[in-house]
């Protein structure tokens, strides 16, 4: 697949360099992602230290998870394009062995193909918080995004715990489309 292909080749290269870039997560379909979704929705897992389940606001309990996990149907893990860098914690990033990989993908990444989707948001990016660990293969994952917003309605969204604020939040707008990485 074209996506691991360009990855194989970025991390060799990588490796000459001493950096050793590993997959944490790639590819997730919608009931994996509705797993996540859900067990936050319905306080199996914590969020920012809460169990949702005491949030009656419907929009601030999607808008909590909304910080770092997408709802099914809109993440760009569906897409078979993006990946999961080696950790899921933006510190890890700013020193020592994180420093040295984030470093390097920012300068080399584009090199072959890759992008990070999610970054700083001091420009006024909607959607995600940053994630320094998310990386995208853009001559797959532009040509997606550009369908995506062709042919996904909110009428699309649903069969998950929340989905039906999917439309008052504006999730395609905000989230989907608030991607730093665009062609
Ligand atoms: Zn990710």
């Amino acid at each position: 697949m074209e996506t691991y292909e360009a990855f194989v080749k970025m991390s060799a290269a990588a490796e000459k360099d001493g950096v050793k870039l590993t997959i944490i997560s790639a590819t997730r379909n919608f009931d994996s992602q509705k797993g996540i979704w859900e067990n936050k929705w319905e306080g199996r897992t914590m969020v920012e230290g809460k169990d949702l389940t005491t949030i009656a606001d419907k929009k601030e309990r999607a808008r909590l998870i909304l910080l770092y996990s997408s709802m099914p149907s809109t993440s760009r893990h569906h897409w078979g394009t993006d990946m999961d860098l080696n950790s899921l914690d933006n510190e890890y990033f700013t020193s020592g062995e994180g420093l040295k990989i984030y470093s390097w993908l920012t300068a080399h990444g584009a090199e072959y193909g890759f992008c990070q989707p999610y970054t700083s948001k001091v420009n006024g990016r909607t959607g995600y918080e940053e994630e320094k660990w998310h990386w995208s293969y853009l001559p797959l994952s532009g040509v997606f995004l550009e369908e995506y917003k062709k042919q996904v309605t909110y009428s699309d969204i649903n069969g998950f715990a929340g989905s039906d604020v999917a439309k008052p939040m504006d999730v395609i707008k905000r989230y989907v489309e608030g991607v730093a990485c665009k062609r």
